[in-house]
């Protein structure tokens, strides 16, 4: 049912140079069974999965779906295939934390505006083998069940492709096996594209490969089966050389001589074995599958695509009910009954704060809450751009073809700050703000997370893992995002370098010392001390940008503040002052202390910065400042299109304009 032929896609970089992203690839992909994309970081899997997908429009060539060609779609023809054919897995699960499995896929239910009812609830989770789960909060989840919801999210509209993106990417290989072991049972009915570098894994579950270089295919294979030739009924001749044996025991005379005349037509090593546990692995390494044929992959043949009368092609159109969108935002008050009383709070503070402050026409907001809550004894505290999108959902009368709009609502956006804006905060030479960029991106929240790293130690890698007796005093293992603030910024607001230098270069970085001693406290890290964390290398495992291959040397270790003694019981693992819950109290106090500090950053040069912020793959939705602090982008004088949409629906464009945002700011430090 899809093909896309002759696509090309460039994109320009700020340098002026073009990437050809896509260079005349086409593909005409099977009814069901599983394809990979295969092929190093840059090559442009992602672009060819989000552009077949109707994510991305390509520069030219055509997607053909049903026999209908993407060069007769209109706008709102990609927006209904890419909802009502295909359904998208991301590496970043993009499940929301404050609702259970069940709410999580009851809501993408109402989403599509299908009935709420248990059973099918029920019958998706089983499906993606998650039976029994819905009651559970997905940060109780294991990282290959969490993945496993977002399958069973996107099975909701029954899509005849599933496309994934890295959906491993984050996951050890176990849970990664068991998020593939569930794709591969659906490619049975469905055509499952999946993008990954892992060949292994590729050759494994795919029953095509296709590999691409530079925007191109390199090679396109199908996976085919060797019938083996049965010489009795106790033995097989799977190939050439390998012979298997149903059962040992049974064993004749004959057979042995068989077996032996094959083996001399062999020149060295042989290996014979009959062990029950080598069996998994000497099948695994021959690629002999479960019912005795040896896999290959050889050239793709033709594929041989269904007939589709493209002129019967309908896309039905999707939206979200009024009704569903206000109960989304209901419902997150209603479990959040402090942060609805907090809300209020805020606003009324800030709504007197600006007309004591207006009155003298003299109102900066940011200077005023900060001046507050430095008054207040806050050491630091965030700040956030959003922008607003107005969202027009139409309905389209099926009998008459007539649009009306069904109902409109707005929306708020995390966006960045600018590059002047940066300097403005900063004026008088006082070096108050830092601009933070995160890299990750979490389309269903419009939230970045949190980045997690490991130490190389020589030998392999160790993520932070604290002793239990200790891990209460270490109760972040990650980071919120990169700063390029450089060294000024550091010293002027009294943050002193415990070890090394501030990074110069893109392959540096620096580390606060809580990080530092995640390492310390972590064993088998091969760091005792501050001093020897320096020149060690850091890898970074869930940043859309920053391929996680990629290693960084610690060049500094930094003490940005420290940490109050309040907090040093937490160092023990019993301690008679506390009870269960003041423990408890303090733990969250602790870790809210982490997270709002500059000890939950990463430092780096301005060099870093160039380097990825081009890097990132284009936003799933093909927007490029939907929770954009995770684009790295320079781009001035933005505008927002009528291109905007909404990823799940049908809704149309904004009016706003936001200018100038490149960067993301975090953190204000009062102490400065
Ligand atoms: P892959 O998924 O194989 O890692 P991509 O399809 O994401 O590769 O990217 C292919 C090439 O296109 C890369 O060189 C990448 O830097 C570039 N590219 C992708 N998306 C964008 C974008 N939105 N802006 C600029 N360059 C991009
Ligand atoms: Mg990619």
């Amino acid at each position: 049912m899809l093909e896309v032929k002759n696509l090309v896609k460039c994109y320009s970089t700020k340098g002026g140079v073009t990437v050809k992203a896509l260079d005349n690839v086409s593909v005409k992909f099977p009814e069901t069974g599983m394809v990979f994309l295969l092929g190093r970081s840059g090559s442009g899997k992602s672009t060819l999965l989000n552009v077949s997908g109707g994510l991305d429009k390509p520069d030219s060539g055509e997607i053909i779906v049903k026999g209908r060609s993407s060069k007769d779609f209109s706008a709102s023809d990609f927006d209904s295939y890419r909802n009502t054919y295909v359904g998208f897995v991301f590496q970043e699960y993009n499940i929301l934390n404050e609702f259970t499995v069940e709410q999580n896929i009851a809501l993408a239910l109402q989403l599509q505006s299908k009935p709420n009812d248990k059973k099918a609830v029920n019958d998706l989770l089983e499906k993606v083998d998650l039976k029994g789960l819905g009651k559970r909060k997905p940060n109780t989840l294991s990282g290959g069940q969490k993945q496993r919801v977002a399958i069973a999210r996107a099975l909701i509209k029954n899509p005849e492709i599933i496309m994934a993106d890295e959906p491993t990417g984050a996951l050890d290989s176990n849970t990664g096996k068991q998020v593939l072991d569930t794709l591969k049972k659906l490619s049975e009915t469905k055509l499952v594209v999946v993008v990954s570098h892992d060949r292994e894994f590729a050759e494994q579950y795919g029953d095509r490969i296709i590999e691409l270089k530079d925007g191109q295919i390199l090679s396109d294979v199908s996976k085919e089966y060797s019938s083996p030739k049965q010489l009795n009924e106790n033995v097989q001749i799977v190939s050439e050389d390998t012979i298997s044996i149903k059962n040992a025991e049974d064993i004749t005379e004959a057979d042995v001589k068989n077996i032996v005349s094959m083996l001399k037509k062999n020149k060295g090593e042989a290996i014979i074995t009959a062990g029950k546990r080598e069996m998994p692995d000497v099948k695994r390494a021959c690629k002999i599958n479960d019912n005795g044929h040896k896999e290959y992959f050889a050239d793709t043949k033709e594929v041989n695509l269904k007939e589709y009368d493209g002129k019967k092609t309908k896309f039905i159109k999707s939206r979200l009910p009024a009704s569903h969108a206000f109960k989304m935002g209901a419902s997150g008050l209603k479990t959040k009954p402090i942060r609805l009383i907090f809300t209020i709070l805020l606003s009324v503070i800030a709504f007197v704060l600006f007309g004591v402050v207006s009155t003298f026409m003299l109102y900066d907001a940011n200077y005023s809450v900060s001046e507050a809550l430095k008054e207040a004894n806050y050491p630091s505290v965030t700040l956030s751009k959003n922008y607003t999108v107005k969202n027009q959902n139409i309905r389209v009368d099926n009998e008459t073809g007539e649009e009306k709009i069904d109902y409109e609502y707005e929306h708020d956006y995390v966006t960045r700050f600018g590059v002047q804006e940066l300097k403005d905060k900063n004026a008088n030479g006082v070096n108050k703000y830092a601009g933070i960029y995160n890299f990750t991106n979490d389309r269903w929240s419009s939230q970045a997370q949190s980045i997690n790293f490991m130490l190389e130690t020589g030998t392999s890698s160790v993520t932070p893992n604290v002793d239990a007796t200790k891990a209460d005093y270490y109760p972040v293992t990650s980071v919120y995002g990169f700063t390029d603030c450089g060294a000024d910024y550091m010293t002027n607001n009294g943050f002193r370098l415990i070890a090394g230098i501030y990074p110069a270069n893109k392959t540096e970085i620096a580390i606060p010392e809580y990080v530092a001693n995640l390492f310390i406290e972590t064993e088998g890290s091969g760091v005792e001390e501050i001093s020897q964390i320096i020149g060690k290398k850091l890898r970074f495992s869930n940043v859309q940008a920053i391929p996680s291959s990629e290693a960084f040397t610690i060049v500094g270790v930094y003490n940005v503040g420290e940490i109050p003694a309040k907090y040093n019981q937490l160092k023990e693992s019993t301690s008679t002052q506390l009870s269960t819950t003041e423990r408890k109290d303090l733990k969250a106090s602790l870790q809210d202390f982490i997270t709002g500090s500059f000890n939950n950053l990463i430092y780096v040069s301005e060099d870093f910065y160039v380097q990825y912020k081009n890097n990132i793959p284009s936003n799933n939705s093909g927007v490029n400042i939907n929770s954009s602090y995770t684009r790295g982008l320079n781009i001035q004088d933005y505008e927002i299109t009528e291109d905007y949409q909404e990823w799940w629906g049908s809704s149309v464009y904004t009016e706003k304009t936001v200018q100038d945002y490149s960067k993301y700011f975090k953190f204000y430090n009062l102490n400065g």
